[in-house]
């Protein structure tokens, strides 16, 4: 007899994965596709696009079932930042699994790793700061409460920082435009009454990725770590769960919240 598969806490929803090409968004949107979500893999630069087909191929071929032939993953280039360009993210996410997404997860962010003190910072790294992790979660939420799914199962996750509570010198263009995107999402929590949809921030400590090397010596990283009470950076694994958690039925009942994911790091 032909064992029946489980039904899977998100199956056949569609999830917009934003950053997906790389450490925290690529591991979530490999772990939202395991719950079983069709995902759209949004990435910026052309040299990740290799990555985001990579992982695209990955979840619409597993090892465990390779003769799959449904499409399950899509990637798509995007500069969140660019009111046109987040309508065509979910353009093509409706139009690929022909149906209304019912997960935004934003989780494209950049810091400046110069990581200047206020004094220092430049005019031009403020702004680019702000236009892609204000500005950008302004425009995917804004997009997002306008064209998910609406009576149920609706979720908006978007990414801070426990940079807004730990506060350190050299974040403060950083720290500040993550400061707004918790504000921004605990109100639009509040005005999507009515909506079934559900709006989030994840705000993770130290995680080992490619930001958080960024321009880091050895020494400074090894400081961080120190001050982690667990004695390690944080990896990509240890924030998928929370936000595939918050993403499914489950989670409805967290709401307008933030969620620091950091080992005890803040
Ligand atoms: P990462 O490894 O540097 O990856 C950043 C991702 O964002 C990449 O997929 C990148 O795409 C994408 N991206 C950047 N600018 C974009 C734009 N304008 N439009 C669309 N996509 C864009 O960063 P990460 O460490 O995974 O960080 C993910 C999120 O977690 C960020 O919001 C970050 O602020 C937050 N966070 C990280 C840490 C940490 O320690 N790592 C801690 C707290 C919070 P390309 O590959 O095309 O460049």
């Amino acid at each position: 007899m032909a064992a029946v598969e489980a039904t899977k806490p998100l199956q056949d929803r569609v999830a917009i994965i934003t950053g997906a090409s790389r450490g925290i968004g690529r591991a979530v949107a490999h772990h939202v596709a395991s719950l079983g979500a069709k995902v759209v893999l949004n990435y910026t630069s052309s040299s990740s696009s290799s990555h985001a087909n990579l992982l695209a191929a990955e979840i619409n071929n597993p090892r465990s079932a390779p003769s799959s032939h449904h499409l399950r993953a899509v990637s798509f280039q995007a500069d969140v930042s660019d009111p046109a360009h987040v309508v065509a993210l979910f353009d093509h996410a409706e139009q690929t699994f022909q149906t209304q997404p019912h997960i935004l997860i934003h989780v494209a962010g950049v810091v400046d790793s110069k990581y200047p003190t206020l004094s220092n910072t430049a005019v031009e790294d403020f702004d680019s700061t702000f236009n892609v992790n204000t500005r950008g979660t302004f425009l995917c939420c804004r997009e997002a409460a306008n064209r998910l799914v609406r009576g149920g199962g609706g979720r908006i996750i978007c990414f801070s920082s426990s940079l807004v509570g730990a506060l350190r010198p050299g974040y403060s263009a950083y720290a500040a435009s993550k400061a707004a995107v918790e504000t921004m999402i605990k109100i639009l929590a509040k005005e999507l009454k009515g909506t079934g949809i559900t709006a989030n921030c994840v705000a993770p400590g130290p995680i080992a990725t490619d930001m958080f090397f960024a321009g880091k010596t050895e020494e400074i990283i090894q400081r961080v770590i120190d001050e982690c009470p667990l004695s390690r950076l944080g990896e990509t694994k240890d924030v998928s769960p929370i936000v595939g958690f918050l993403a499914s039925d489950a989670g409805e009942w967290i709401n307008g919240q933030v969620i620091r994911a950091n080992g005890g790091y803040v």
